[in-house]
């Protein structure tokens, strides 16, 4: 059996797998591109929302025709019903409004979004072989060749590099034996899709002057999470006809003997779920257990493992695509420049390595604190202004602005984790203090605070990172200002 040759071969045709595609081929035609996908049809997917990164990824990479097709994202609301009360002025919001920018998200129906993307990579000139799976294998380094079974044939084919984009079922992960690092956050999560649901637009949340006035749309069709003292939903509408509806918990706070149905009965006597999508279909709740976890090696004698298959940190904000775009926009000149131009540069694929290892491990450090706060709407909007003044103010800003930016996953450098550590510091000691005296919940209800993100225009965009700074520095200081009236109201 004569063999065919590429310069890559692709394991499963997912976003990391056509997105790495296409951009290696808007790059260079000359790369010879194999993805061997098994799926005849996609399935329903996790991983609808895009963070503001993954956005300017996706509009950098010119596939606007297909971006057209899917929900504007138009922001992020985090719901806080402290009291469990049935009137939706028991609760509170933290909101992130989406203001017209270069940066707008999508909120993508991903059986879709995956057909047109790997129809994209064809189109650009990569071989597909769908549906097909690898009958056997032998891997050495830098070569490897592949016996791959299609529904018509057996091929062989052969490679310098390997690319597992297989997702959770981490081909390599379990065909090597590649270990993982352990991770310090454990959750697990339940979903389904609802169709036939009440539009959350007819919905009685109380309408923001904010949002009409200044969001690029209607904050029905903003993500939006719905915050529990052990635990987070979101719902996302994912096209006119449904709602994708999720649940993600930490494994030690919460241990549920039926999630399916813990999750079917949740929806039904949560006042603001049951009146969203209390009378509508669902598809059967999927269980996710364990979803984080991370590869020790995220490449290796001419294997790269990508997106889910090398690791995945938590759904909260978004980070899953994030991530991968992140590890794409350095692929692709690794790559390139490997295939291209023929110079191999071990010391950047090991850099690669660690820039990626740390990135993931320091994301889960700090979701991990954050499920600390969640049902608390003082605490946990402190924790998530802190995040998006890191996140907005200093990282997206400067990927906006700096095109190499995007190449650098959020971690804590020393500094950062004096700062970091000295608030996380605080709000454990405020969070154990109004425990005792039974007060985590003592705020307003139907507050509303927004983030204050948007993109300027002219020069005043240079304010970003200090407006989000000032908008972080501003909720501690209130928050510790409440704590000190405690104080001096008790004496
Ligand atoms: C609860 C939860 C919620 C999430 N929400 C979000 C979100 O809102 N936003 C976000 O950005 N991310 C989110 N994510 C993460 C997101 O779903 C993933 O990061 C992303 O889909 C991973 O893409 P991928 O290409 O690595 O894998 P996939 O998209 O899973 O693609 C893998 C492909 O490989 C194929 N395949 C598998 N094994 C083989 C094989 N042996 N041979 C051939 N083909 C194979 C599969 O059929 C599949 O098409 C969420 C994840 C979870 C768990």
């Amino acid at each position: 059996m004569k063999s065919k040759s590429f310069d890559i071969i692709i394991l499963g045709g997912g976003v990391g797998s056509t997105l790495l595609s296409i951009s290696l081929l808007k790059k260079s035609p000359k790369f010879k591109i194999l993805i061997i996908e098994k799926a005849a049809e996609f399935p329903n997917k996790l991983g609808e929302s895009t963070s503001d990164i993954t956005a300017l990824f996706l509009r950098r990479l010119g596939i606007d025709h297909i971006l057209k097709d899917h929900v504007k994202k138009t922001g992020l609301r985090f719901l806080y019903n402290e009291t469990n009360g049935d009137n939706l002025n028991d609760v509170s919001e933290f909101s992130s409004p989406t203001f017209p920018g270069p940066n707008n998200g999508f909120q993508f129906n991903r059986k879709v979004l995956d057909e047109q993307l790997i129809q994209e990579a064809e189109k650009l000139g990569a071989t597909i072989m769908r549906p097909a799976e690898i009958e056997s294998h032998d891997f050495k380094p830098y070569h490897v060749k592949l016996k791959i079974k299609t529904q018509s044939s057996v091929e062989e084919v052969e490679s310098k590099w390997f690319v597992d984009a297989s997702g959770r079922s981490r081909f390599i992960h379990n065909a090597l034996q590649w270990d993982d690092v352990k991770t310090v956050l454990s959750t697990s999560a339940i979903y389904a899709h609802f169709s036939n649901s009440a539009e959350v637009s007819d919905w009685n949340i109380p309408e923001h002057q904010y949002w009409t006035d200044y969001a690029v749309g209607h904050g029905s069709e903003s993500t939006i999470h719905f915050m529990k003292d052990f635990g987070w939903w979101w719902l996302i509408k994912i096209d006119d006809e449904k709602y994708s509806i999720g649940f993600v918990y930490d494994n030690e706070d919460l241990s549920i003997e039926n999630p399916k149905e813990y999750f079917l009965e949740q929806i039904k006597t949560d006042h603001q779920l049951s009146s969203i999508v209390g009378k509508a279909k669902h598809s059967e709740p999927i269980l996710i257990k364990d979803v984080p976890y991370q590869t020790k090696d995220f490449v290796k004698d001419g294997i790269i493992l990508l997106g889910d298959s090398a690791a995945f940190v938590d759904p909260m904000v978004s980070p899953g695509i994030e991530m991968i775009c992140q590890q794409i926009a350095n692929l692709k000149d690794l790559l390139y420049t490997d295939v291209i131009e023929q110079k191999p540069q071990p010391k950047k694929w090991s850099k690669y390595n660690k820039r990626f290892s740390k990135g993931y491990a320091d994301r889960m450090e700090i979701y991990k604190k954050g499920y600390n706060y969640m049902g608390s709407y003082e605490l946990h909007s402190n924790w998530l202004q802190a995040g998006l003044f890191a996140y907005f103010g200093l990282f997206v800003f400067s990927a906006y602005m700096t095109r190499n930016r995007i190449k650098k996953p959020l971690t804590i450098n020393f500094i950062d984790r004096i700062g970091f550590n000295f608030f996380i510091w605080r709000l454990n000691k405020i969070k154990r203090k109004r425990m005792k005296q039974n007060r985590l919940s003592n705020h307003k209800p139907s507050a509303v605070t927004y983030s204050g993100f948007s993109y300027p225009k002219g020069m005043l965009i240079y304010g970003i990172p200090l407006k989000m700074f000032f908008k972080f520095i501003g909720r501690y200081l209130k928050l510790e200002a409440k704590e000190f009236k405690f104080l001096f109201k008790k004496k």
